[in-house]
């Protein structure tokens, strides 16, 4: 049996590795279907500290690998089919392979929602991107026209923060009124280089046939008129999904599918620890994941020094902390 299993390798599930490793776990650890996380789908990081010149996101995420097998992390290329945390020991199903554990780290991370537009696949990295913090500061969208498209806190924050980069920030949003809260709304709008455009969607990112991006065509949902907007970047920030859908029924998930948190990295299942994006809708940066990930690592640690104690106290009894969802 394994005595922690983490389920994936962002920041979070690889610094729970490094951090289970050095407590000497060997931790099995399941890179599901994009070993290295969402780090790996942006070019260069410039907010994780250490790195003064940026580091490249693959880099860093090989990087982190490497540190935890090195201490004895055991890297499992494989996919979470199912996951039974109704009784002890915990049950996984990786690629059809029965796992036993007596500890899981839940670290799937989120996905960025995508508008579904041939044009946005075709030119993701070549100026349509999924995160200001990560890439607002790209040489091309320097005193250029950009635009976000999204109409709740994560737009309107993105679009505050691409005002140092851009020349505008056009929010285009479906409705004629924000879903963010007050104060991002009011900030936003305030400002002089943001405009919002309404009642809005985009049909086609253009244009993939220079590869790269020049403008957006737009439909007015109103007036079902359409229009082109010049622009060197868009900025899709119409929420996450988290990676949860394996865990439905296992573990208890909040109204937008996130794992709940019951203080630190605990969720409603004893023994079962939860890090990162998949159970944080607020934060979502690599070095916020790297930190619960070392959090639930520790907590996993704990728990099972206490399951030990427990068991050479001769009752035989599993120890059974909170309750199960
Ligand atoms: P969100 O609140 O779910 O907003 C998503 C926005 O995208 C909505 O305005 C929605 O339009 C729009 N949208 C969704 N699907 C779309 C589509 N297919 N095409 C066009 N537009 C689409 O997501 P979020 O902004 O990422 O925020 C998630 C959570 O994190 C929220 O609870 C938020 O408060 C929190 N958050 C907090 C902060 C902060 O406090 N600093 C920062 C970021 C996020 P409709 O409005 O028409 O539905």
């Amino acid at each position: 049996m394994e005595q922690v299993v983490i389920i994936g390798t962002g920041c979070a599930g690889l610094t729970a590795a490094i951090y289970t490793a050095r407590a000497n776990l060997a931790p099995m650890v399941l890179t599901g279907a994009m070993p290295g996380g969402l780090l790996t789908t942006t070019s260069t990081v410039e907010n994780f500290p250490g790195f003064p010149e940026g580091i490249d996101g693959n880099e860093l995420m090989s990087r982190m690998q490497e540190q935890a097998v090195r201490f004895g992390a055991k890297i499992h290329y494989g996919n979470l089919e199912s996951v039974d945390f109704s009784s002890y020991p915990l049950k996984l199903t990786i690629d059809g392979d029965p796992v036993e554990a007596k500890t899981v780290i839940i670290a799937t991370g989120s996905s960025h929602r995508h508008l579904g537009l041939e044009s946005e696949a075709k030119l993701e990295r070549f100026g349509v991107t999924y995160c200001a913090t990560c890439d607002g500061a790209w040489p091309q969208f320097r005193d250029q026209p950009l635009v976000v498209v999204g109409g709740g806190d994560s737009a309107l924050e993105e679009a505050t923060y691409l005002t140092r980069f851009g020349s505008k920030v056009y929010i285009v949003h479906r409705r004629d009124e924000f879903r963010a809260s007050k104060i991002m709304r009011d900030r936003a709008l305030a400002h002089e280089k943001i405009e919002p455009v309404w009642d809005s969607v985009i049909e086609e990112i253009l244009d993939v046939g220079a590869g790269k991006v020049t403008g957006v065509r737009l439909r007015n949902l109103k007036t079902n008129e359409t229009s082109v907007l010049p622009c060197a970047g868009v900025f899709i920030a119409i929420g996450h999904v988290p990676n949860t859908e394996v865990f439905k029924g296992q573990v208890e998930l909040d109204a937008h599918g996130y794992v709940s948190l019951r203080g630190g990295a605990t969720t409603s299942v004893p023994g079962v620890f939860s890090a990162g994006d998949v159970s944080d809708s607020v934060y979502r940066q690599a070095i916020t994941a790297a930190g619960t990930g070392c959090a639930a690592a520790i907590e996993a640690e704990r728990y099972l020094a206490a399951l030990d104690a427990n068991e050479g106290s001769g009752t035989g009894e599993v120890l059974v902390v909170g309750t199960r969802a």
